[in-house]
C-alpha cells in the first residue's frame, strides 16, 4: 500500500525537530542459549536512563524472515516501501563506492574471471588483491574510455569485484547478467528484455569483448561478468512527502548515497572511519538549519559481520557514551533502532527484529527498562514494521493533521 498520497496531504511543517539514529546491524543473539545478546552485555548507563523515560517496542525493518540489506533496512526506515522503491544491485555499488553517478546511467558489477577457451574457470579469477585489481582496472580505464557513444568508466571495489558506469544517450536496465554462475560454462551475452534496453545490452557484449582483448595476456584476470545493471533510482524526496529538510548524517558511501536517493542534504563530516566525533559535531552545527536528521552509525554492523561479540559491544559502549552530547540539543522527538540485526554469532545480517526506542513529549507508561531486543518485547510500542515509523515519528513530532472528517 503507497501512503505516500497519504502523508503529502497530512504532512505539515512545524518547527519541532527529530531526529533518527540508526546503529547498524545492532539487533544481536547471545553466543549460548541463556547468554546475553551484546546489547544486553553492554554497559550502557546512558541508553539505560533514556530508556527509563522512553517508550520501547521491536521493529522488523523489512518483512519477517527476510534478513535484509542496509539498503532496503534504510529505504523501509525513512517510510519507503523497500519493495516497492528498489535499489538495484548495480546502482547499489555505485553509491556504496561513492562513485559519480547520474541520472540515466547504468551502472553494473563486474567480477574479473579467469578464462580458458571461450569457458569460465574461475568466477573469481583466484581472489586477486585489490591492489592486483586497481592495477587491472588502470589498465582498462586506459584502454577502453568508450564503446561506441557511451562513456566506459570503471571503479575498482576489493579482490575480484569491480564497478562500470556506462554513459550515454539511450540507456535503459533491463538486461540479462553475462555471470553463468557456474564454472565450464562460457560467459552468457547480455540480453535486452524490452526494445528501449537493446542499446545497452549490445554495449556490455561489447565490452566483454573488448577486456578480454584488453587482458589477453593476464594469467588470471583475463575476463569479466556482469551482473544486476541498473539505473539510477528516481524517488519521491523526503521533502515532498513529508514536507520535511531533512539531512543526513553519515560516513561510509552507501549511506550517504541511500540518503540522497530520497532527497535528504548529505552533511560533511570529518574523521576517518565511522567519525562519531565528527558526525556529533556536523549535528551540532547544523542543528539549526533542519528538521529531519539521519545519524548512522555503521560499525556496530561491521563487528558483528567479523563475528567479534565483544567488539561489538565495544562499539554500543561508545556510542553510549556519546548520547549525553546528542541529547543535550533536545530534539523534541527522538528514535533510535537499527536498519537489521547482525549477529555477532551468525557473522551476517539476520531477519530477527531490532530494537526500537522512541523519546517524545506524549508517550504511554512502560515496562521496557533497558534498549535490549528483551526489554523492548514489553515496551508500549509492539511490534512494528519498518515503514511504520516515519508516520509515528511525525506524529509524535505534531507534523501529521488528522486523516479523514
Ligand atoms: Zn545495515
Amino acid at each position: 500500500m503507497d501512503l505516500f498520497p497519504v502523508f503529502k496531504e497530512l504532512a505539515q511543517k512545524t518547527p519541532s525537530k527529530i531526529l533518527l539514529i540508526v546503529l547498524d546491524g545492532v539487533g544481536g543473539l547471545p553466543l549460548e542459549p541463556g547468554g546475553p545478546t551484546e546489547l544486553e552485555a553492554a554497559k550502557t548507563p546512558n541508553l539505560d536512563r533514556l530508556a527509563e523515560e522512553s517508550a520501547l517496542g521491536l521493529l522488523t525493518p523489512v518483512y519477517p524472515g527476510l534478513a535484509p540489506g542496509s539498503g532496503p533496512g534504510h529505504l523501509a526506515l525513512f517510510g519507503y516501501d523497500p519493495f516497492r522503491y528498489v535499489v538495484g544491485r548495480g546502482a547499489l555499488s555505485a553509491l556504496g563506492l561513492g562513485a559519480d553517478f547520474r541520472e540515466g546511467d547504468v551502472a553494473l558489477r563486474g567480477n574479473f574471471a579467469t578464462l580458458a577457451e571461450g569457458k569460465v574457470v574461475d568466477r573469481r579469477a583466484g581472489r586477486p588483491s585489490t591492489e592486483e585489481n586497481q592495477r587491472v582496472i588502470a589498465k582498462l580505464k586506459e584502454a577502453i574510455p568508450r564503446i561506441e557513444d557511451v562513456e566506459v568508466h570503471f571503479y575498482t571495489e576489493s579482490e575480484h569485484r569491480f564497478l562500470v558506469i556506462l554513459r550515454g544517450e539511450g540507456l535503459e536496465d533491463r538486461v540479462t547478467d553475462t555471470d553463468p554462475q557456474k564454472t565450464g560454462l562460457p560467459p552468457l551475452k547480455a540480453q535486452a528484455l524490452d526494445e528501449a534496453s537493446e542499446k545497452t545490452a549490445r554495449i556490455v557484449n561489447l565490452l566483454s569483448e573488448r577486456i578480454q582483448e584488453v587482458l589477453e595476456d593476464e594469467p588470471r584476470m583475463n575476463g569479466a561478468l556482469f551482473r544486476g545493471a541498473s539505473k539510477r533510482p528516481s524517488f519521491p524526496r523526503m521533502g515532498e512527502v513529508y514536507g520535511l529538510t531533512p539531512a543526513a548524517i553519515a560516513s561510509y558511501p552507501m549511506y550517504k548515497g541511500l540518503a540522497s536517493l530520497v532527497g535528504m542534504e548529505v552533511l560533511p563530516v570529518e574523521g576517518e572511519g565511522d567519525a562519531l566525533e565528527g558526525k556529533l559535531k556536523a549535528l551540532r552545527e547544523n542543528w539549526g538549519r533542519y528538521d529531519f536528521f539521519y545519524f548512522h552509525v555503521k560499525k556496530t554492523d561491521a563487528m558483528g559481520e567479523d563475528g567479534n561479540f565483544w567488539g561489538k559491544v565495544e562499539k554500543i559502549e561508545r556510542f553510549d557514551a556519546l548520547l549525553p552530547e546528542i541529547l543535550s540539543l533536545g530534539p523534541d522527538v527522538l528514535a533510535i533502532t537499527g536498519d537489521h540485526s547482525t549477529p555477532a554469532l551468525l557473522k551476517a545480517h539476520s531477519w530477527h527484529p531490532v530494537p526500537l526506542l522512541l523519546k517524545a513529549p506524549y508517550l504511554r507508561a512502560d515496562e521496557a527498562r533497558r534498549f535490549t531486543e528483551r526489554e523492548a518485547q514489553r515496551g508500549s510500542l509492539g511490534h512494528l514494521r519498518g515503514v511504520e515509523l516515519m508516520p509515528l515519528l511525525l506524529a509524535h513530532a505534531g507534523k501529521l493533521l488528522k486523516y479523514g472528517a
